[in-house]
């Protein structure tokens, strides 16, 4: 038997930036908060988060525990540690319900899908084990720290890998391994060649050590780090499940409240916008609890 109740005001489903910051606001308008996380942040292989003022160069687990800290001061938060498996409209839209994998089932007057996006990366030997350390996808988040070294990219993407080589050429020497250098559009091989990318053309065959790219032909290129762009889809189905719309690009459709195309259902996060990062899933977040709050008082147009 679950020890809470089983109404709550709200349901978050997703725990981590987004969810902790919409919990935090609904929580100050003193309003009833479950939050249920299945503890899975995106950047959980990374040693430390950067671009996210205040909390600049922190490991994300400590991001994690001391926003989850400050948010359990408030008495109508409660956490639960799991996994939503299931999601249902009751009453015509006026409540919703949320079934976890270990049997409990909760019902609230609002939902807020906060469960962000799983990454699929290419299917190269050595890739996957070094996620979020010397296999990255964001300069921004993590290319700084690389000291203007020498970058692969993995050239997957229809574009082969074009646009990200063009991007990261702000911060290193850019190798382009892309076999498939057809994909590459001739304008773009145009602005390759001015920027000085070199492109690799015989297949990257597996990654070792640190980063070091391995070819077909049994060539070792050393490199401080191999940047991809995973394919990235919802972290679970309940979305869907409510009827939810989703963009083209596989998340979940928000308009400027956060409120999906379900009435009181709100999206925040990576859930509802693919190429994010903490700072716009924290102020997502706080962006969709105020909308919350709005909508329960009728204040929400
Ligand atoms: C390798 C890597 C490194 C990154 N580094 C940085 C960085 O340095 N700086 C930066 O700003 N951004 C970084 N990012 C991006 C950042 O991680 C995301 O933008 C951010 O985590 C999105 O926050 P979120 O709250 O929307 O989702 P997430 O942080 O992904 O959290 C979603 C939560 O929902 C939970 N969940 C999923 N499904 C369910 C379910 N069915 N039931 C219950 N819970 C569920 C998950 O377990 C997870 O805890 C990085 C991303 C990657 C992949």
């Amino acid at each position: 038997m679950s020890a809470f109740p089983e109404r709550f005001d709200v349901i978050i489903v997703g725990g981590s930036y987004a969810g902790m910051s919409a919990a935090l606001q609904l929580a100050r308008a003193r309003r009833s908060v479950l939050v249920i996380d299945a503890g899975q942040p995106r950047n959980r292989n990374a040693q430390v988060a950067h671009g996210f003022l205040g909390r600049e160069g922190m490991p994300p687990a400590d991001i994690a525990a001391q926003s989850r800290a400050e948010l359990l001061r408030y008495p109508s938060v409660a956490w639960l540690s799991a996994r939503a498996v299931q999601a249902e409209v009751l009453e015509g839209g006026r409540r919703f319900a949320i079934a976890c994998d270990a049997g409990q089932r909760f019902t609230a007057r609002r939902l807020v899908l906060a469960y962000g996006v799983t990454d699929d990366l290419p299917p190269i030997d050595g890739l996957a084990e070094r996620w979020g350390r010397q296999v990255l996808h964001c300069p921004y988040c993590h290319g700084y720290e690389l000291q203007q070294g020498t970058l692969g990219v993995v050239g997957c993407s229809d574009d082969g890998g074009a646009d990200q080589a063009l991007l990261l050429c702000d911060w290193g020497s850019v190798i382009l391994f892309c076999h498939d250098a057809a994909r590459i559009d001739p304008a773009q091989k145009a602005r390759l060649d001015q920027c000085g990318v070199v492109i690799e053309t015989t297949p990257l065959q597996r990654v070792e050590d640190q980063a070091t790219a391995v070819l077909a032909d049994g060539r070792r290129i050393v490199t401080d780090a191999l940047f991809v762009a995973p394919v990235s889809r919802l972290a679970c189905d309940l979305a869907e499940q409510l009827g939810c719309a989703l963009q083209d690009a596989g998340c979940i459709t928000a308009d400027s409240a956060k409120q999906t195309t379900v009435e009181g259902v709100f999206a925040c996060g990576d859930a509802a916008r693919m190429a994010g990062n903490i700072a716009l899933s924290v102020g997502e977040g706080a962006l969709a609890g105020v909308a919350v709050h709005h909508s329960l008082v009728g204040l929400l147009d």
